[in-house]
Formats: structure tokens, C-alpha cells, sequence
């Protein structure tokens, strides 16, 4: 299981079945859609919904009789997959549609990553990235007439007889890479950040690299910085449209920081006790526990037997950007 203690990335879909052979299955969709016991998680425009007013927020999940009358209006019914003992669909609804739920609130999941409980969080996400594909990929690319959605939302189907295309959800991969260099690792912040923050270098993949060449490109472009000995390390969703996180841990050969294509406002190189004074002082905001940016971080703050992350703050919710 990918993560660190046992405990799951952000987003990883731990504990859902996808029930994939349903997709193809013609009578059980019927039966299932009108079942009391299926459950729907709504998207409303590309936000999900939250219950909120208690210690724990949780998504909001609508049984099969709440959901009736929103399956009329609803823009696309994807197929999930078994959570929690529930057959689950993504309903993707427009913005105005009424939920009839107390104590809901319409969000983005980046502010709730440390906050919602994991299985969750992947559920949210893995429904609110179903949802914006079918809301990008309703007309045909290649002659632009309608697109209709086939084997429970997990297929888009041209209309136009004759045009023939066929669309499958995308993932765009993207490489997540901690350099070092002697006892320091390169960090970078860019301007948007909560100040003080600081992570690893990321970027994502261009149509005809490997993902070792991708690495080199983009912590070069980003830092000015060369690198060889990449090794892969573990991977994570994110769902901010539809990426699939790679991540490496990769040695530098030079240490002249320039940022170079305005990506970064600025890239530092760290040492373990820079770190360890950082968070202590207030100086410096790592990754989102449990991202794969913070793993990378702390397998290598943690390996050399000094330091530890130890209880480094796992509840707060950071601003989502
Ligand atoms: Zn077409």
C-alpha cells in the first residue's frame, strides 16, 4: 500500500471495489439505480459536497429515495464502485440543484486533505474526477457532434453515425521528485503558496518522454539544477483535473540554484537541521501530511537516524493553496 505507517496517500483509493465487470452487465444498472440501499455521491458543478457541524466532516452520501428526483436532472450517473458496504454512483449535477441535506457545504477537497477521513477523501475525489471528464468531453473532439456516455460512465460514445470515436477517462502523469545533494535537499516555493511552504519539485509529462528524462527537464527548467540516480519511489491520484503523481527521489550534480522558468518564486537547498529548525521557529510549512510530497520529505529527513517528523501537525487543514 502506497503511503507511509500504514496510512494510505491522499486521494489512493484504498478500500473501494470498482465492481469493473458491472460496467458491462445490462440488467443489473436498472435494479441498482433504483435501489434504496445504493448510494450517490453528488457533484455539484465540479465541487463535492461535505457534511459539516460535527468534529469529523464527512462526504454527504444520498441513499437511493434522496437521490430520485435528482436522477432526472443529473448530467452524467458514473459507477464507483463498493464503499462501505454501498454500491456507489457519482452523480454530476449542475450548481443550483437542491440537496435537501442540512448542514452541507459545497467545496473543494484541497482544504479538507488532512481533515477527511482517507477512503473518503479517495471517494470524493475519484467521483469529483469521473464528474469533470464528462463535463469536459461532452462533445466529440474529432467532429464535435454530442457524445453519449456508455458502460456506467466509464465511456464516452460519439453520436455521429459514421464518426466512430470513442473516449476514455484520461490520467495525465506528472513526476514529483526530492533532489539532494550531500546532506541537503532541494526544496522550491512558488508564489501562490501559503508562505513559508516549501516541497518538492513537480511537473508534468510531455507526449514523447520517459519519465526519467521528465525529471531531468523539469527540475533543470524549474531550478537549474542537473540530475542523475533517479529512483522511483511511489505514486499518488490527484484529482485537480485527473493526474497520477510519479514520484522519485533523484541526486544532484550541481548546486547553483537559478529558477529559471518563473514556475518557482524561489528554491533553496535544506538540511536536516535546517528543517528541523524551520518547523520548530515557524519558518517553514512542509508538504500536506500524507501527500506524496511530504512522504518524500520525511523518508529522507528520517533516514539518517537524527531527526524525525515525529507528530508533525496531521489534523490541520492548510489553505488550499
Ligand atoms: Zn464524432
Amino acid at each position: 500500500m502506497p503511503g507511509h505507517d500504514d496510512i494510505p496517500f491522499v486521494f489512493a483509493g484504498a478500500g473501494l471495489d470498482r465492481l469493473a465487470p458491472r460496467r458491462d452487465d445490462p440488467d443489473w444498472p436498472r435494479q441498482t439505480l433504483a435501489a434504496a440501499r445504493t448510494r450517490f455521491v453528488p457533484v455539484l458543478e465540479e465541487e463535492n459536497a461535505i457534511i459539516t457541524g460535527s468534529d469529523a466532516p464527512a462526504p454527504l452520501l444520498l441513499d437511493g429515495i434522496q437521490a430520485r428526483p435528482l436522477l432526472a436532472q443529473a448530467r452524467c450517473t458514473v459507477l464507483l464502485g463498493s464503499y462501505a458496504g454501498h454500491t456507489c454512483f457519482a452523480l454530476g449535477l449542475p450548481r443550483d440543484a437542491s440537496l435537501s441535506a442540512g448542514n452541507v457545504a459545497l467545496t473543494n477537497l484541497r482544504p479538507q486533505l488532512a481533515v477527511l477521513e482517507y477512503s473518503a477523501l479517495a471517494l470524493l475525489g475519484y467521483a469529483r474526477a469521473m464528474v469533470h471528464w464528462h463535463c469536459h468531453n461532452r462533445f466529440c473532439g474529432k467532429c464535435g457532434a454530442p457524445t453519449r456516455s456508455h458502460r456506467l460512465g466509464h465511456e464516452l460514445r460519439c453520436t455521429r453515425a459514421g464518426c466512430g470515436n470513442v473516449i476514455y477517462p484520461r490520467v495525465n502523469p506528472a513526476i514529483i521528485v526530492l533532489v539532494t545533494h550531500g546532506d541537503r535537499c532541494l526544496l522550491g516555493h512558488q508564489s501562490g503558496w501559503l508562505e513559508k511552504r516549501y516541497s518538492t519539485i513537480a511537473g508534468f509529462v510531455e507526449p514523447g518522454e520517459d519519465l526519467e528524462a521528465s525529471v531531468r527537464r523539469e527540475v533543470l527548467e524549474e531550478t537549474n539544477i542537473r540530475v542523475t540516480s533517479m529512483r522511483y519511489d511511489s505514486s499518488q491520484p490527484w484529482p485537480y483535473p485527473a493526474s497520477l503523481m510519479l514520484g522519485f527521489r533523484a541526486a544532484a550534480d550541481n548546486t547553483d540554484i537559478h529558477c529559471n522558468d518563473g514556475e518557482l518564486a524561489d528554491a533553496r537547498w535544506f538540511s536536516r537541521a535546517d528543517i528541523a529548525r524551520g518547523i520548530q521557529d515557524g519558518d517553514l510549512v512542509l508538504p500536506t501530511y500524507r501527500s506524496i510530497s511530504y512522504r518524500l520529505v520525511q523518508a529522507w529527513f528520517e533516514e539518517s537516524g537524527e531527526y524525525s517528523l515525529g507528530h508533525y501537525p496531521q489534523t490541520k487543514a492548510f489553505p488550499s493553496r
